[in-house]
């Protein structure tokens, strides 16, 4: 399947070959034909799938198709809502790249800057809006803007507005939207209040499910390391004595940890910085470029600030504390091995983390190999621990019933895989 199959005017094939794309990812494939029918869709699949493209090029070929030269001044046809700067910024990104030869103007608003160049753009008219939930409705409050001519309207990550605490707003947002629009609506999982909004927003929608969770890591070389929590940083500063690391993106859960490790590791002379909600939004641009130029090597970021993080050449991604929602690792992972590249996800594990550590395997069906032999090993953390109350005889069973009892709410989150 090549994009010529997938019946796109000559301005998006050409700016397509620009770009040196030449086969649609399964997303496109899937979603591209649909939305050029006019069919709204809902997509469950998450950032390195392709989906950005998925919804902007077709977006943008019916624009064109639907283009009215005497219609005077701009008019915002198109609303794009995704919940980090981060994604709308890339967003923009897109837009300019597979609308290079067509004569959209688009603009990206977000918070955390000043708003007067974002309403200076707006003012001068604008086709497409890209648009994180807080800065849309001031700019709506203050009347810079209205979104009476839409006909487009995508929703971007709606799950992670749901966790980012936006939903209500983008209740606010949809209820100003025009009732008659073409909607796309993609999450990369689907609670059930994200299952509500879907319905309440969607007409008919054709549905395109490209992210069963373990398909997408397949790729990924993923190792553990046991290691006792005060060994972590000394573990860190040994592997990347391995100079063939050239780029690692580190999660950390905490915000003042991230700083701390940002601290130790230049310590350490290994060139580092850390994002995360505190940080402005300049200072979170300028270290994701540093780490893009490879001016830093090692990148530290709590899961909020590296939502969205598009970095295509990342060779590996390091857990230094496991997440306690299994799918965060899957989204913590996903930003390596892009596009068919191998990536390398590295997590360390201590005692108090390996319940986390049985609930991602479980959520990916696979067990994650645990490295041996390394200078920092907590040998210990090999065995199973055997609990009061339970005899030796009950041998293998007790490693099998060890986690019966544990809450499994977290499941229906994601799509089957049926
Ligand atoms: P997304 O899932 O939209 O964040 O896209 C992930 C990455 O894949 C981005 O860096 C895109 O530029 C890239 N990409 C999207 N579609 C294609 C394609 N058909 N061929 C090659 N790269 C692509």
């Amino acid at each position: 399947m090549s994009f010529n199959n997938l019946r796109l005017i000559e301005p998006i094939l050409a700016a397509l070959s620009k770009e040196g794309y030449t086969t649609p990812t399964p997303v496109q494939q899937q979603s591209i034909p649909q939305i050029l029918e006019g069919r709204d869709l809902l997509g469950c699949a998450q950032t390195g799938t392709g989906k950005t493209a998925a919804f902007t090029i077709p977006v943008l070929q019916l624009m064109h198709q639907h283009l009215n030269h005497h219609s005077g001044r701009r008019r915002i046809q198109t609303l794009i809502l995704t919940p980090t700067r981060e994604l709308a910024i890339q967003i923009g990104e897109s837009i300019k790249a597979y609308g290079h030869f067509l004569p959209f103007k688009h603009q990206v608003i977000y918070g955390g800057v000043s708003q007067v160049p974002q309403v200076q753009a707006i003012r001068q008219g604008v086709d497409i809006l890209v648009a994180t939930p807080g800065r849309l409705m001031d700019l709506m409050k203050q009347n810079v803007l209205h979104l009476n001519d839409i006909k487009y309207f995508i929703l971007d990550e709606a799950d992670r507005m749901l966790d980012m605490g936006f939903v209500q707003d983008v209740k606010r947002i949809i209820a100003k939207l025009p009732a008659k629009k073409q909607t796309l609506f993609f999450s990369a999982t689907m609670p059930a209040e994200i299952m509500q909004l879907a319905n309440m927003l969607l007409n008919n929608p054709v549905k395109v499910d490209v992210t069963p969770v373990s398909s997408t890591i397949e790729a990924i070389q993923q190792q553990i390391y046991y290691v006792d929590k005060i060994n972590k940083l000394k573990l860190l500063v040994h592997l990347l004595k391995d100079e063939s690391i050239q780029t690692m993106l580190v999660f950390i859960q905490m915000k003042h940890h991230a700083d701390k490790l940002e601290r130790q590791l230049n310590y350490y002379g290994i060139p580092t910085e850390a994002i995360h909600g505190n940080k402005v939004q300049s200072a979170r641009q300028r270290a994701l470029e540093n780490f893009k130029n490879r001016k830093i090597r090692v990148l530290v970021a709590t899961d909020i600030a590296a939502r969205g993080i598009d970095i295509d050449d990342l060779s590996h991604v390091l857990n230094y504390d496991l997440p306690n929602v299994p799918e965060t690792y899957v989204h913590r992972i996903g930003r390596t091995g892009r596009a068919g590249a191998r990536g390398i996800a590295i997590s360390f594990c201590d005692w108090s983390e390996k319940s986390f550590l049985s609930d991602i395997q479980k959520l990916i069906k696979k067990t994650i190999p645990v490295l041996k032999g390394h200078p920092f090993e907590n040998s210990q953390m090999h065995f199973e621990p055997v609990k009061a109350g339970q005899g030796s005889s009950n041998g293998g069973m007790q490693n099998g019933n060890r986690n019966a009892g544990r809450l499994g709410s977290r499941r229906g989150r994601v799509f089957s895989q049926a």
